[in-house]
This record gives C-alpha cells, structure tokens and sequence, in this order.
C-alpha cells in the first residue's frame, strides 16, 4: 500500500508542473490505482509518447542548460534495463545515453555478458545534462522520475540494473550507499533489481571491476534462468 501511495504522489507532484490540478476520481483514474502494482503501460502509452513529453519538458531548471535531451534507447521489449544517474557532455551532444567514456565501459560489460545495447534498454533517472557534472538536486530528481517510471512500465522489464547510488537510492528509495546494496538483488514492484557501481565510477576505481562482474553473472545466471520468450 505505502508504495502505491508514494506512487501517487510522485505522479500529482509531476503533474501540478505540468499544470494538472490531480486526479479525478473516474473509472479510468480508478482503474490506474487499483492496478499501479502491475505496471500498466496508461491508455495506451508508447516510449514515443513519453519521449514527446520529455523534449516539451521545462519542470526543472535543467532544461536550460541542455542541448539534447537524453531519453533512452534499445529495445522496446527488453528484459534487461540499464538505469545510470544523468547524461555527461557526449550524451547531452549526441542525445543518445551511456556515448562518452563511461557509456563505452559499459558496452563493454554488456557485450561481455552475451547481449548487445540494442537487446536491453539504456537510460538515466535524469534526461537533461547536469551543466556541472555534480549530483542531481532532489528536486530535479522528484520532478523528472516519473518519466523513467512511465518507461518502465511501457517496457516492462524483467530486471533492472541500477547504476551508481543516485540511481539505487532513487528507485529503492534509502538512503544506502551503492556499495552496501550491490551484490543482491532487491524488488522493485515486482520487477528484480541488482544495484552495482556506476562505470563512471570504475574509470577512475579499477579494483571495484571486479565487484561489478560478480554482480553481472548474477544477472546473467537469473536471466539465464527465467528465459522467456522475449529474448
Ligand atoms: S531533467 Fe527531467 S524534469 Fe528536468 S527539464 Fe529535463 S526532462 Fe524535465
């Protein structure tokens, strides 16, 4: 119940920025609530949908400083989310997630677990550069995370990887380091979440590759086993 609740509110302070007073209580709105855990995709969404609503977006003071925004990219089906923390300067150039140095470490890790960017799905909790590389403000995180929600549910993962702190603490809601929650997978509505180190962060702590591998395997043995039909 507490997580439906923190759903709702996310989504009514999302859309008070965007100007809707909240909520109406018809059997639409109803039916959304009632079915929030399952993750359905509202009224037939598409990730083009979102992406439209994102490069309209003006809710936080980011988009100021952006050139391109960054939605995500790879497959719409995928089994496998990557979700990193907010785009650097090579992705705000190119509009495209994980393209600098830390983006191609982490095609690295993805092609040496047997998959390629275009079977999983990369993205951030944040779509505009941050223009002084430093952490997300809170509120920039509050107001632009319902955008990476309405992703999840369009794709409907079947696990997520979670990139750095700011991306496990945001989507597990704590206030625990990366380094406390890796290693183990975590729920996270229904869908299994493995937190691991950010690349950004192995370019400059290559003794923590290591960790990041352990967490990797893990994620492919689970893949492995729940193999479905989607990949
Ligand atoms: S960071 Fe997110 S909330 Fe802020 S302007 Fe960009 S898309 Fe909108």
């Amino acid at each position: 119940m507490n997580s439906i609740i923190d759903e709702i509110q996310d989504s009514l302070r999302f859309y008070k920025q965007l100007g809707c007073p909240g909520f109406d209580c018809s059997k639409d709105a109803i039916e959304i609530i009632n079915n929030w855990e399952k993750r359905p995709a509202l009224h037939g969404e598409t990730l083009e949908s979102i992406k439209k609503d994102v490069e309209k977006c003006r809710c936080c003071r980011l988009f100021q400083s952006r050139r391109n925004m960054v939605f995500g990219e790879g497959d719409p089906r995928a089994r496998l989310m990557f979700v990193g923390e907010a785009p650097g300067p090579e992705e705000d150039d190119q509009g495209k997630p994980f393209v600098g140095p830390a983006g191609q470490l982490l095609t690295k890790i993805i092609n040496a677990m047997h998959l390629t960017r275009t079977r999983v799905y990369l993205c951030n909790i944040l779509k505009c550069l941050q223009p002084l590389n430093q952490n997300p403000e809170p509120d920039e995180i509050s107001i632009c995370y319902p955008f990476l929600k309405r992703q999840i549910r369009v794709i409907k993962p079947e696990f997520i990887c979670a990139l750095g702190t700011v991306a496990a603490q945001t989507l597990l809601k704590t206030k625990k380091p990366v380094s406390s929650l890796r290693g183990r997978f975590h729920d996270f509505h229904g869908i299994r979440l493995m937190p691991t180190y950010h690349p950004d962060y192995l370019l400059q702590n290559e003794d923590k590759k290591r960790a990041v591998w352990e967490d990797m395997k893990k994620l492919m043995q689970a893949l492995e086993r729940q193999r479905g039909n989607r990949l």
